[in-house]
């Protein structure tokens, strides 16, 4: 749901009671959605509220057929739209009637309904379909993981490509519900909650329902299946905790990653207090089978994580890493691809937070020993426009965790909490950009800032600082004790 579909209606009400000029005729949509690293992702002319993506999935072929729908308003007259997707399609029908369509480029689906769609109309987009994901290739290659017992869909930016048709741009974000079929005993983990336990399909198959209730962008749906060991709880506010664990995972893995992820309702709860209350409406994570992903994704309300995180014991650097996305990246979306800081920045800087409660470093411990130790190239990119290429480098994450750091410094711990808080809060289940958070910050700390966001995230050089510690001055200084940890999870979590 964009917000530009407000003020799209508005116009429409406005001009609603005055004399109209002659209608123009409708145009296509556009294949894009104006990203300037991804210019081809999304697509213009249409608004999604909803996807209901019906699947069957046979494991030991990889196939997947099943039917989505979709729930969208035309943000133009519009004569055809496209879809970003890659397999198989059957039919497409476009309110009850049957559409045409075509492929353009390696994930575009374009759909001429036999009636033009007026600006402002709903439009309900039924696609069936079929296919072999792991066989499709797109953008150079495939994001859908087949595993040795089922399939891992999982995957940034791109992923959705794979299991169902979509406008795939975070600024276009909608609810779910996603329902698969698969033979009995296999387990299908996906976001939110869990309406009803499996039900009976067609003999010797079981359907698993999922449903998320706060607006989702399209790659942070997921779907997990296979062999899976499923804990559930409830929070004391009522929320469903459900965790599940590959049944793949050697038992030391397997410790590892329960010590760590059954906290997850804790690691929530410590952030709730941090960055204001939790933004969504059920919690969890799942760990997949050994070697099948290198790493691990925010997905909504229920974050996957590869089991290389705790090849070496728990991990919690991880696991407070992607709840904190809940907030930053899932609840607050960025509104394009190269505001990707807001995302991983916040999720690492939440690492430090954890890492100062716990007792293991200070926040200004982590930056001094960062401001010391990294090399020259470190400081090239500018983690406010790294580049398509970049979007998941080194300094996005840990230069935008210093860049909140020193704004910390400059404003102070309570209006800076209350800059994270306030900023949860106004763009909860929407999207945003770094023009808007410069803004809050300036509003709520009375100072002018631009000097150091320029430094910080805009300039491809080290940035100067006033009063460097002895710490930050060494040439090599002690590492704090969690550096280790949170290294070895931002190795990982670059691979994606
Ligand atoms: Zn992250």
């Amino acid at each position: 749901m964009r917000r530009l579909l407000v003020a799209t209606l508005a116009t429409a009400l406005t001009l609603a009671g005055t004399a109209l000029p002659a209608q123009a005729a409708p145009t296509p949509g556009g294949a894009g959605l104006g990203d300037e690293y991804f210019p081809d992702y999304g697509n213009s002319g249409y608004d999604v509220s909803h996807y209901d993506v019906r699947l069957r999935y046979y494991p030991g072929e990889d196939r997947l057929t099943g039917t989505t729908t979709i729930l969208a308003a035309a943000t133009q007259d519009l004569s055809s739209f496209h879809l970003d997707f890659v397999l198989d399609v059957a039919s497409v029908k476009v309110n009850n009637r049957a559409a045409t369509f075509t492929r353009e480029g390696d994930h575009e689906l374009v759909v001429t309904p036999p009636r033009s769609v007026s600006q402002g109309q709903t439009m309900t987009v039924v696609v069936q379909y079929s296919g072999v994901p792991s066989n499709k290739v797109a953008a150079g290659y495939t994001a859908w993981t087949r595993t040795a017992d089922g399939a891992l869909a999982v995957g940034q930016p791109e992923i959705a490509w794979w299991w169902f048709p979509s406008n795939d741009h975070p600024s276009d974000k909608a609810t779910f519900d996603v329902s698969v079929a698969v033979p009995d005993g296999v387990e299908v983990l996906s976001n939110g909650v869990m309406p009803r336990n499996p039900t009976q399909d067609i003999l010797g198959w079981k359907r698993w329902s999922w449903r998320s209730l706060h607006p989702q962008a399209t790659y942070l749906a997921f779907l997990a299946i296979g062999q899976y060991e499923i804990t559930r709880d409830t929070t004391v506010d009522g929320q469903q905790v459900i965790n599940a664990y590959s049944e793949l995972l050697p038992q030391d893995f397997e410790d590892a990653a329960k010590a760590s992820v059954e906290r997850t309702a804790e690691v929530v709860e410590w952030e709730s207090g941090v960055f204001g209350p939790y933004p969504f409406e059920a919690q969890g994570g799942v760990v997949g089978p050994p070697g099948a992903l290198g790493f691990a994704l925010e997905t909504q309300t229920r974050s996957v994580y590869s089991s290389g995180f705790f090849r070496s014991g728990a991990n919690m650097s991880v696991v407070v890493h992607e709840n904190a996305h809940q907030w930053f990246g899932d609840s607050i979306s960025v509104e394009q691809w190269k505001e990707i800081w807001l995302n991983e920045g916040f999720a690492s800087y939440a690492e430090w937070l954890w890492s100062e409660e716990q007792g293991e470093g200070t926040t200004q411990e982590i930056f001094d020993y960062l401001y010391a130790t990294q090399p020259a190239d470190f400081w090239t990119i500018e983690p406010g426009d790294p580049g398509a290429a970049d979007i998941f480098s080194n300094p996005v994450y840990d230069r935008g965790a210093m860049t909140l750091h020193q704004l910390r410094l400059t404003i102070g711990d309570e209006d800076f909490f209350e800059l994270l808080r306030t900023w949860a809060a106004e763009h909860k289940d929407g999207d945003a950009n770094t023009a808007e958070f410069i803004a809050l910050a300036e509003k709520i700390s009375g100072q002018q800032l631009d000097e150091l966001f320029q430094a910080w995230l805009y300039t491809p050089s080290k940035p100067a600082i006033e009063g460097v510690s002895a710490l930050a001055r060494k040439a090599a200084p002690q590492a704090p004790k969690s550096w280790a940890k949170i290294q070895q999870t931002h190795e990982l979590l670059h691979a994606h």
